[in-house]
């Protein structure tokens, strides 16, 4: 076995190091990105507001890029889609990893080019199936046995499509149980152990429309070390030797999936590339040396780890109340704009900004403005004493996951997303309005 050392790096305590890195303070108080002042980004646009900072999602396509030369970078759109996105990610010279008809029509209506898309997900609509195949998408990943004869024929005795399959490595890791998908006990992926996987393998090798191209598989998410994608690998290319001397079958790619986790504040821990890429790459040759096998294409697929730091949620303050021991900061948003601490218990280290407060700090949690009382920002965190109403509070590390799992509940609409960039804004999705919840309310 490779070893692996430094598993993970650490944020820095510093305030700003879970900020994009254009972040800066000009003055006491006030906090820009993109050259943008925040506050001018809340007074133009309102509250609440996703900011995201596309210089540092391009620097992030690019750390990848570098550190991962060799590979194939897919970006995993469902951490935050939209246009601007997908340009920027096609740009930069990524692939896009979509599981939904949605992604894949509006990244490809976008100009994305479609044979750098793979589609996965655990059920497939049949509309998923027809726009990818309408649309050319380059690899659909099989997920069901059931999968594989709907696929062979939608695409017809004619037809050629390439395919991957997702297996469980059976490897534990990531940052919440529900977001642990590399273990026999969930809903994704085909188990060796059972001979699934080796069956459905079987079974598409028996269809000539489908090219299968290569193994898939995702850990989980939030992942910091780099131990359980060695792991992955090792038991990919167990698997890969084992239908080499059944089927003579010679795999040219392998999906490592995502989940490289990132820090949520200061002071966590956030999975460290280079190593990732050294401890991947060693004991893919290892293992691939040792059971005769050409060395595949790599195949990666991060999501949060591109969108996630590159952006901020911004609110306004709508009540401070203190409850005995309790002092609750009430935002103008919450959980329809950010389920993940209700989800996941995710913490989060919100700041005060657009004015200079020279109070001592206090220990509060910031709740949302939703008719739950599980509604919460951020728990237990320091801010200035005399956090008032009115005040403005920005949330780092807010790029993937809110957006994209933001509901409609208490008709609050969803909040709009703003690009910014060498000291401009500029709006990329409005706020969702009652206007917007109305027309699609078409019976009475
Ligand atoms: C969610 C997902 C990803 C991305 O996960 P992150 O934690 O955002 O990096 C990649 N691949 C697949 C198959 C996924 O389901």
């Amino acid at each position: 076995m490779t070893t692996v050392h430094e598993p993970a790096v650490t944020a820095p305590a510093d305030a700003l190091s879970v900020w994009p890195a254009s972040a800066a303070e000009p003055r006491r108080g006030e906090l820009t990105v993109g050259g943008v002042p925040l506050a001018e980004v809340a007074d133009r646009f309102g509250t609440p507001v996703y900011v995201i900072d596309e210089d540092e999602v391009r620097e992030r396509c690019r750390t990848y890029r570098h550190a991962f030369p060799e590979a194939e970078v897919l970006y995993a759109a469902k951490a935050f889609l939209c246009r601007a996105m997908a340009h920027w990610v096609a740009e930069e010279g990524l692939g896009l990893d979509v599981c939904s008809a949605g992604e894949l029509e509006l990244a490809v209506t976008t100009g994305f080019p479609p044979e750098r898309i793979v589609l996965h997900g655990n059920a497939k609509s049949p509309r998923d199936l027809d726009t990818a195949l309408r649309l050319g998408v380059g690899r659909i990943v099989i997920d069901s046995p059931s999968e594989i004869a709907r696929l062979a024929a939608a695409v017809g005795p004619d037809g050629h499509q390439k395919v991957m399959v997702r297996v469980v490595p059976g490897v534990s890791a990531g940052g919440h149980e529900k977001i642990r998908t590399g273990t026999e006990d969930q809903k994704f992926g085909l188990s060796i152990p059972d001979g699934y996987a080796q069956h459905a393998i079987a079974r598409i090798l028996d269809q000539p429309q489908l090219e299968l191209t290569g193994l898939h598989c995702h850990l989980g998410s939030q992942i910091a070390g780099v131990k359980p994608y060695v792991a992955a690998v090792r038991r990919m290319v167990g698997l890969m030797a084992r239908l080499y001397e059944q089927h003579g079958l010679v795999l040219p790619e392998l999906d490592l999936g995502g989940g490289h986790g990132i820090a949520y504040r200061p002071g966590e821990p956030a999975l460290d590339l280079t190593a990732l890429a050294r401890g991947v790459r060693a004991e893919l040759a290892g293992a691939c040396a040792a059971a005769g096998l050409t060395v595949p294409r790599l195949i990666i697929e991060p999501g949060r780890a591109i969108a996630g730091p590159a952006g901020i949620a911004l609110y306004h303050v709508l009540a401070v109340k203190r409850t005995g021991a309790h002092t609750y900061v009430a935002v103008d948003g919450g959980m329809s704009d950010n389920p993940r601490p209700a989800l996941y218990g995710v913490r989060y280290a919100p700041r005060l900004v657009g004015r200079h407060s020279t109070a001592d700090p206090a220990r509060v949690t910031v709740v949302g403005r939703h008719c739950e009382a599980g509604d919460i920002v951020a728990a237990d965190v320091e801010l200035p004493a005399d956090i008032r109403p009115g005040d403005l509070l920005a949330v780092p590390a807010a790029g993937a996951y809110h957006l994209s799992m933001a509901s409609g509940y208490n008709l609050v609409g969803r909040p709009p997303v703003v690009a910014v960039d060498d000291g401009l804004a500029r709006l990329l999705i409005r706020r969702e309005s009652l206007e917007d919840i109305r027309s699609r309310d078409v019976g009475l």
